[in-house]
This record gives structure tokens, sequence and C-alpha cells, in this order.
């Protein structure tokens, strides 16, 4: 079997707006999304979420290559990081090939990487509302759906963040897990410190990207100086390399990675980083809520949960449909049953929202 050709089909819809922390450009109403298809001379074809790529430099490293020579193709990918533009492309390429092999064998990518369990629990993964009260109400929605574990981005304001912390464990009482992603917010190793110790106080589980993820020096005497553990590493690139580093400079205590993020590899990428982990004995958190990153934590025994970005419509494209919305009302996530990631698109959908074709 060859690769004959490579499509991105590009939509925008209206989602209506969102911010993230304080001093980040607020998202306008309108959202962007992708579908990669890689196709063969058989007619089988690999499908994955994507955004845009550079397609000329995609289908260069793709095309008259057979689609089940992945790590092949990963590896060629991954030595041309440095000098192209597949960055962003090498994660959705590496998932489309899964969910390729996926559909010729029949069965769901997890299964074929070799599943650790069937079902995940998810958690609530905020975006970031403007008062208090929004994110009670927030918290309320999620946890009267079965969700038992709420993860919070918030404003990035000190004293005010660790009182939203507060109130929040106030509210869901001991039994919910609870985490806090600082998106890399505090610059200063005091700030960073005062603040671990107040999600301490309320027994958060994780203190996602304090300060700066390129600065190893002060992740490292944080993680030393805090009992809750760091999830770091999400934004950075390097993939597995980059894991191994953070880890033994002792930058955090779990490592971030996503198989669409850009520079993480993929599947594939994401496996690699994952055993690396498991070699020291930590875990390895997915970040993002797309199909393949359902089945990537289902396959990795050192990771506890599947993150579902809400309120859900904020992130996926109406057109594209998945599994990875719905969570049952025990809080779980689970994949269809059906062969690859099990994606179904609506054409009529994505014909009417169409902002262009990549070919
Ligand atoms: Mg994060």
């Amino acid at each position: 079997m060859k690769i004959t050709g490579v499509k991105v089909h590009l939509v925008e819809w209206n989602r209506g707006p969102y911010h993230w922390r304080d001093g980040i450009k607020p998202n306008g109403p309108l959202a962007q999304a992708g579908l990669m298809r890689i196709l063969t001379d058989d007619g089988l074809e690999g499908w994955s979420p994507c955004g845009a790529v550079d397609i000329e430099e995609v289908k260069y490293q793709l095309i008259g290559q057979d689609p089940l020579d992945r790590e092949l193709i990963w590896q060629n990918m991954w030595r041309n990081l440095r000098t192209s533009n597949l960055g962003q492309a090498i994660g959705p390429v590496d998932c489309a090939l899964w969910d390729l092999f996926g559909k010729m064998s029949g069965l769901p990518v997890y299964k074929l990487i070799g599943a650790m369990r069937d079902r995940i629990p998810a958690y609530a993964s905020t975006v970031t509302v403007d008062s208090l009260q929004e994110y009670m109400d927030l918290a309320d929605t999620y946890l009267e759906k079965g969700y038992k574990a709420i993860k919070l981005h918030a404003w990035g304001r000190l004293q005010q963040d660790a009182e939203l912390c507060r109130e929040l464990r106030k509210k869901t009482g001991d039994d919910i897990v609870l985490m806090y992603d600082a998106s890399s917010m505090f610059n200063l190793y005091e700030d960073a410190v005062w603040f671990g110790h107040r999600l301490e106080e309320q027994n958060f589980f994780w203190y996602e990207e304090p300060i700066d993820h390129f600065n190893m020096t002060v992740l490292a005497r944080l993680a030393a100086e805090l009992k809750i553990p760091l999830a770091i590493a999400e934004a950075t690139h390097g993939g597995p390399w980059d894991a191994l580093a953070q880890i033994r400079a002792g930058a955090g205590d779990i490592i971030l990675t996503g198989p669409l993020d850009p520079y993480k590899g993929g599947i594939t990428g994401v496996m690699k980083t994952a055993h690396i982990c498991e070699g020291y004995g930590i875990m390895c958190a997915i970040h993002g809520g797309a199909i393949p990153h359902l089945h990537a934590a289902l396959a990795i025994y050192n990771t506890k949960f599947f993150e579902r970005l809400v309120p859900e419509t904020y992130y996926s494209a109406p057109g594209f449909m998945d599994a990875s919305t719905e969570i049952d009302s025990e809080g779980f996530a689970r994949p269809w049953d059906k062969p690859g990631f099990g994606i179904e698109v609506d054409w009529e959908w994505v014909k009417k929202h169409s902002i262009g074709t990549l070919e």
C-alpha cells in the first residue's frame, strides 16, 4: 500500500467569544478546526483532527511511502523539524496513520497501541470566566453531569486565584479531585511558591505550569520546595527528549504531552514519552481533549485522567463527531466501538463552514 495524497479540510464556526488568563488576547467568536485525510492507492484513508499545516512539506514526506511504516515516517519527520514547518504537522500525520492502521485491521487505535483500560475518568478543564460566581456555576454544571475532577484555568491574580481555589474546595468537599493550571503565569519564584502552598492547603492534586516553561532552574527549585506535584512541559518543544531532560533536571513530577501538540510527535511521540516517564515511575498526563488524546490515555499505564475541555461547545467543531465529548454519568470517557479513532464527519456541515482545503 502507498500513500497517494493528503487533504486538509479547514472549517470555521461561531463558537462564541472566550478568553484565557489576564494578558492574553481574548479569542473572538469564530473558532477554526481542521481534518487531515491521508489517502492511499487502495482507497483506505486515515483521519486526524488538525490545524493549518504546510501541505507541501507534508506531501514531500508522505507521498509514495507505505502508511504502515509509521516509525520510519516519524523518524524522517522528526529529523526535519529543525529546518521545516513540520512541527505543527507531525502530530496529526502520525495520528492519521494510526487511524488508517485501525481501519485496516478493524480495531480501535487504543487496542492497537495496547489497551490499559476501556474507559478513563475525565476531568472538566475550564475556560477562564469573569467572576468567582461564574466558576461556581460552571463547577455545579459539570459536577451534576457526573465529573469527579475539575481543573481550573483562571486569571493569574495571586490573591483572587487563591480565593477561587478555596471557594471551589469548599463547594466540592474532599472527594472531588482538583487541579490548577497557571499557564506559566507566575514568573517570580516567591509568587509561584506562595501559590503552590495555597494549593497544598486545599489539597489540590497537581499544580500545572507554575512559571515559564523554559525556566527549568526555577521549576526544579519549586519542585524541591513544594509537596504538591508539578505538571510541566505542556508547551515545550522536543517531545520525548525534552521530557527526559525535564525529568533529569528535577523540573517537575508529572510530564504533560499531547498527540496533537506541536513538536510532541502524535501517538508515537506520546507513547515514547509515556514510557520514559514510566521508567522514572512518574505520571505522563495527556494535554488536550480531542479523540487521539482519549485513545492515548487509554493505553498509558501511568496516566489517570482524560482532559475534557469545558464548556464542550467551545472546542469541538459540530461537523466532526467522535467520542471525546461524551462523558457518562459517572464522569468517564470511553471510545466508540469503531475502527481507528471512530471519527464521523457531516460533510454538508463541512461544506457550509469551509474556509479552504489544502491538498
Ligand atoms: Mg495546561
